[in-house]
């Protein structure tokens, strides 16, 4: 059975659930196997919206090859099991996202792959991690939730000193602002699910390697381990692309508009925003993203939980729920979400206090934000 014919095309893009393709012939199905012709055969090895999704990405990042997968969390399963095998170590970040984190401390050790989490604002501390052994490095360039930036240039010229692949997780820079490749990034992963996709109505994930190799051993990973992407949430995904550049720039606006809003109100304790000049890491932070300072901005209030709870119950109009990336703005409260795995004194060590709150800014109009920040800092001031 095929689709009626006709010399009209669509605009919207073809969604296509089947799980397996018919070949031609036996000698067409091994012209399928060997690569002589295009086509699929079986969902889970590929298949049309994900290609097609992995196509638009990939021109984003400037990239050949990507492959999309099921959640950002099954992408960088795949970087470890496509690359890495027992005796192999991998650095990290001591502030990646949270699974990554736990992938890094319980996971990869299982596995009889050693690991180390590093202060990777600090390239120093990444070299005296480095063993014979290290395998990957693994970064994110605006650390979560304390907007930290990652001395990249110094960790990318020390892995390709030292023969050491550098995995950047590009989900909160996105390509928009930091083009991973260009910093010496050897393989690039993503959240799809956040900035890219957009509407909190899809998880996928995203990875590419500069090696065609390496490329083969992520995909060949993601069949084999079964990290295979829902179509239909690539058809989403697809749909949610065609205004991420609007999405970004308008959040970045907005972000760096709320985020001196912020500064200024009574009872706030500090602000965390790339683009200010009081950031910790700010000097780097123009060096690496050249005036591109996204949409994350993390603040803290005076007062304990009391405080939080007076915030966030004074600010109906923004959804309060731990995810980022959305087309609206999303506020979270690590101690209780992202960070409440930690003890007290851990997350304190970190500056993740009762009153320390990140906000994932979306599109909405600027003068309404700063009114619900506004309203909802005066009631936690009042608490606290
Ligand atoms: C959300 C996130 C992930 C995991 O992505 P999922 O799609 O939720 O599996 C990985 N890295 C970062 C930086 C994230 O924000």
């Amino acid at each position: 059975m095929a689709w009626p014919a006709g010399e009209s095309l669509p605009i919207g893009a073809p969604l296509q659930p089947s799980v397996v393709y018919g070949a031609e012939s036996p000698d067409g199905l091994d012209d399928l196997y060997e690569g002589r012709a295009e086509g699929w055969t079986y969902a889970r090895e590929g298949h049309p919206n994900a290609a097609t999704l992995a196509a638009r990405i990939n021109a984003l990042e400037g990239a050949e090859g990507g492959h999309v997968m099921g959640s950002g969390m099954a992408a960088i399963t795949a970087v470890m099991l496509g690359l890495c095998q027992a005796g192999d170590h991998v650095i990290g970040s001591d502030q990646l996202y949270g699974k990554s984190l736990k992938m890094l401390r319980d996971d990869l050790p299982r596995l009889a792959i050693g690991t180390t989490l590093v202060d990777a604002t600090d390239a120093a501390m990444v070299e005296g991690a480095l063993r014979p052994e290290t395998k990957l490095i693994l970064l994110e360039v605006v650390s979560n939730p304390t907007i930290r930036i990652a001395d990249i240039a110094g960790v990318a010229a020390l892995a390709r000193a030292r023969g050491v692949k550098l995995v950047i997780d590009n989900t909160f820079t996105t390509p928009r602002a930091f083009q991973a490749y260009t910093h010496g990034a050897d393989v690039i992963v993503h959240s799809v699910t956040k900035l890219l996709a957009g509407h909190s109505d899809a998880t996928l994930g995203y990875a590419v390697a500069r090696d065609p190799a390496d490329r083969a051993a992520i995909a060949m990973a993601s069949a084999t381990w079964g990290l295979t992407p829902s179509p239909f949430d690539c058809w989403l995904a697809e749909r949610g692309l065609f205004s991420f550049d609007l999405r970004y720039d308008r959040a970045e606006d907005n972000a760096a508009a709320l985020a001196d809003h912020i500064a200024d109100l009574p009872g706030i304790l500090r602000v965390l925003y790339p683009g200010r000049a009081d950031h910790p890491e700010s000097i780097r932070a123009r060096d690496l993203l050249a005036g591109r300072y996204g949409n994350m901005v993390s603040f803290e209030v005076r007062g304990g939980r009391d405080a939080a709870n007076a915030l966030v119950r004074a600010m109906p109009n923004v959804p309060f729920a731990p995810t980022l990336g959305d087309i609206g703005t999303t506020l979270s409260h690590p101690a209780t979400s992202s960070h409440r795995g930690l003890s007290p004194a851990g997350r304190a060590a970190m500056g993740i206090t009762e009153g320390f709150f990140r906000v994932s800014v979306g599109v909405e109009d600027i003068a309404v934000l700063k009114e619900e920040f506004a309203a909802g800092i005066a009631a936690a001031h009042d608490v606290g």
